[in-house]
């Protein structure tokens, strides 16, 4: 008899070695660990391992292997690379070299073919099934040859899995020893290793699934990229991605001062300590101007609705949508001729257009829930 599901599996593309290790990792991670946590308890040297494993190598990759690394959004001196290097090796998700290929690809080929993590193939395709299976035939690597010339670079791409195992799985087994024999090294392994592993990498994984699947789109529909506040918290200010997609050379993703960019303020900190510098930053008026764009395409779209929107919520409605989307339009084109002509723009003038612009989305947001057909 023939299970329909397996045999819909392409069993030879099968990524085995990355297949067989997330297995592992995720079987133990809801085993294991919890059984260790029932027989030991936790005290707080495994917590404070856990925590500090967990966030140098969580930092590591989206301040190193993303915003450095692939999006050259700052420069960095040596140490701060080294680390990123070292520690975005033990989360387990491949050389910087191998990580910042495809992640260029997927910008460019967003919800497309060559994006190697294409939401249009489905949730779990763009969390985790990328991973397990190989693409045929398999895309080049054509489009880091910049990283290539760093020696760091290549270095950490050669002893990428050893480092891995040693600083990953070695170091937290062997401090975890020391601090208390056999046990503590289980612990050490289990929780600032495996479990530790498990939570980077999902959290890694949601940015590429759940971030092209929930949120809102302020800056641009353009693809399926989204901002979302409660993702940010998982992803140590990742969640912002419909920002990032629109704007990827900012070293900030979340671009609001208020907004959870734990990231941004890091990047942020290193600059006072003098060890890194260039940060980019996309001008405020060039944000507000996309924000503004995205408002005039949803009003658009609005309006090209069958049942107008005096027949369904009455002339009030219809009279303060004409006025709001008369001044956005007015307030574009003042802010696109500023921009063009290069004339210094007042910071009142942007906070005021800025708080226009958000007036009509929330009214669009008003229409677009209380009219499911038009959104
Ligand atoms: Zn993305
Ligand atoms: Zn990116």
């Amino acid at each position: 008899m023939q299970i329909p599901l397996l045999t819909r599996i392409p069993w030879g593309r099968v990524n085995w070695t990355t297949s067989i290790f997330l297995a592992v990792i995720n079987t133990l991670a809801v085993t294991a660990v919890p059984l260790y946590i029932w027989h030991y308890g936790l005290d707080w040297f495994q917590v404070g391992l856990f925590l500090f494993f967990y966030i140098t190598t969580g930092l590591s990759i989206t301040l190193g292997y993303h915003r450095l690394f692939s999006h050259l959004s700052f420069k960095a001196k040596a140490p701060v690379k080294l680390t990123a290097l070292v520690f975005g090796a033990c989360a387990f998700e491949n050389s910087v070299l191998d990580w910042c290929s495809d992640h260029r690809k997927h910008h460019k080929h967003v919800d497309h073919e060559d994006d190697p993590y294409d939401i249009t193939k489905g949730f779990m395709w763009a969390h985790i099934g990328w991973l397990l299976f190989k693409l045929s035939p398999e895309l080049p690597m054509d489009n880091v040859n910049d990283l290539r010339r760093d020696k760091l670079v290549m270095w950490q791409h050669r002893w990428c899995i050893p480092l891995a195992f040693a600083v990953g799985f070695g170091v937290p087994a062997l401090l975890g020893y020391l601090w208390n024999g056999p046990s503590g090294a289980l612990g050490g392994f289990l929780l600032a290793g495996v479990l530790r592993v498990f939570a980077v990498q999902h959290s890694t994984f949601f940015i590429n699934s759940l971030c092209h699947t929930v949120g809102n789109q302020p800056y641009s529909a353009r693809c399926s990229a989204r901002d979302s506040a409660i993702m940010a918290l998982f992803t140590f200010g990742e969640g912002y991605h419909n920002y990032h997609h629109e704007f990827q050379h900012d070293y900030r993703n979340g671009v609001k001062k208020t907004n959870f960019d734990p990231t941004k303020w890091t990047i942020w900190t290193l600059e006072k300590l003098g060890l890194v510098s260039d940060l980019r930053r996309v001008p405020d008026g060039k944000i507000l101007l996309a924000e503004m764009n995205e408002a005039r395409r949803r009003a658009e779209a609005q309006l090209q609705q069958p049942e107008s929107i005096a027949a369904v919520f009455g002339h009030q409605m219809h009279e303060m949508f004409d006025h709001l989307s008369a001044r956005l339009a007015a307030n574009y084109e003042a802010l696109e001729k500023a921009m063009t002509e290069q004339v210094e723009i007042s910071r009142q003038a942007i906070e005021r257009w800025r708080r226009e612009t958000r007036e009509f989305t929330a009214l669009l947001s008003d229409l677009d829930r209380r009219l499911p057909a038009a959104a």
